[in-house]
């Protein structure tokens, strides 16, 4: 593989794939290499540096790269899920360890740091994350070993400041780790503002087409805590297959051109929406009364992202008849893929969550903003007639 030349901005690096194309044939799309195992030479060693798949794939290497320099960190590895990848950064600690995470994030995660992680002794504390105040309060000196943000924080789009928090978490040597999974890297870089780690479901964005379920962390450092991370990886096995790795790349490709698109229509969406009669609310960083539209300002500075939330007049019914009228949106759980989905999140989330029950989730597409738009107020005008 030949590596690309220079100074290009981000987003010719990723349509580009970082320019890389294959040695040997010379072909643009770099091959998949589906050994699990690999010859080792007959002096014993293994000079290519390949082994055994559970410990690493080649077909890894372009996708963590250009990931890598889409967030401006050290090295990323890739996980069978943005689970896998966020599940490890937890397991990398130790028992008795404290960590923070915020009330408002990904339900699923939320729900196993609060079952196993709490089981296996880790000390898991939810805080609200956008009160700086909050976060300085739950932090136990020299227990405390990591903040986990997520921003804009799934489902109701709270923003948290993460230069802030890495303020307080450095004067106490904390870790900080964010789930940048909504925000991507073209829209807000965390390790740049000072984080440690940046997760990603890569089944969202990255990938962008509702096709492969990926996981993906970025280190700042390659220190001893990410070579825990990476041994966790490889004796756990919660590897992509290569396959869904060179589909991942080829998302990649489209990436900001993808999250631009869907970014915009949000934007447009919530600010038409807000108008409806029968939206109560709406939740979006990109409305200027949103609380934290100012850190989102700064710290999204290329858009604040396709997901919205918007609470409907009438209550939990009335949003259940919303979502079963749309023809374009489809019901489906999920996010970031071109096609746009509406999703009741009370019905997922269950006992427990922050999640007001006439709550509907909107993943924005790349459709027309007008068609999307003219869609989701026949399904409110039918919920409500
Ligand atoms: N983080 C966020 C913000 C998510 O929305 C999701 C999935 O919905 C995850 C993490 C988990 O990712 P995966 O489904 O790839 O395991």
């Amino acid at each position: 593989m030949t590596t690309r030349s220079n100074n290009w901005s981000v987003q010719t690096t990723s349509a580009q794939a970082l320019g890389l194309i294959d040695q040997g044939t010379k072909s643009l799309v770099l091959p998949t290499y589906s050994a699990t195992t690999y010859q080792r030479d007959a002096d014993n060693q293994y000079t290519s540096g390949n082994v055994y798949s559970r410990d690493d794939n080649p077909t890894y290497k372009p996708v963590e790269a250009l990931l890598t320099e889409l967030e401006e960190g050290a090295e990323s590895l890739l996980f069978s899920s943005g689970m896998a990848a966020a599940v490890a950064v937890f397991q990398a600690l130790k028992p008795g360890d404290h960590v923070i995470a915020p009330k408002v994030m990904y339900w699923s995660l939320r729900n196993w740091l609060l079952g196993f992680a709490r089981e296996w002794g880790l000390l898991v504390e939810l805080v609200d994350t956008t009160d700086l105040k909050a976060v300085e309060a739950a932090i136990q000196p020299q227990q405390t070993r990591l903040i986990w943000l997520e921003t804009p924080g799934n489902p109701l789009w709270t923003v948290s400041d993460i230069e802030a928090i890495v303020s307080l978490a450095k004067a106490d040597n904390i870790l900080l780790a964010v789930d940048s999974t909504c925000a991507t890297p073209v829209l807000s870089k965390p390790l740049t503002l000072g984080a440690d780690i940046v997760m990603h479901s890569a089944t969202k964005y990255l990938n962008g087409h509702s096709d492969v379920i990926a996981g993906a962390l970025v280190t700042k450092r390659q220190d001893d805590f990410w070579q825990r991370i990476r041994s966790l990886r490889k004796h756990g096995g919660a590897v992509l297959s290569p396959q869904d790795a060179t589909q991942l790349l080829r998302g990649m490709r489209t990436l900001f051109i993808r999250v631009r698109e869907s970014s915009n229509n949000a934007l447009w969406l919530a600010q038409q929406l807000q108008q409806l009669p029968q939206v109560k609310r709406v939740w979006y960083p990109g409305l200027t009364d949103f609380p934290g539209h100012e850190i989102a300002c700064r710290q999204m500075p290329g858009g604040f992202g396709g997901m919205l939330s918007i609470q409907v007049e009438g209550g939990e019914q009335a949003a259940i008849t919303t979502a079963a009228e749309t023809q374009l949106w489809k019901r489906a759980t999920s996010l970031g893929g071109v096609e746009s989905l509406i999703e009741h999140r009370a019905s997922v989330e269950g006992a427990g969550s922050p999640v007001p029950d006439d709550l509907l989730r909107l993943s924005t597409g790349i459709e027309s903003a007008e068609d999307l738009l003219a869609d989701l107020k026949s399904a409110l005008e039918y919920a409500h007639h």
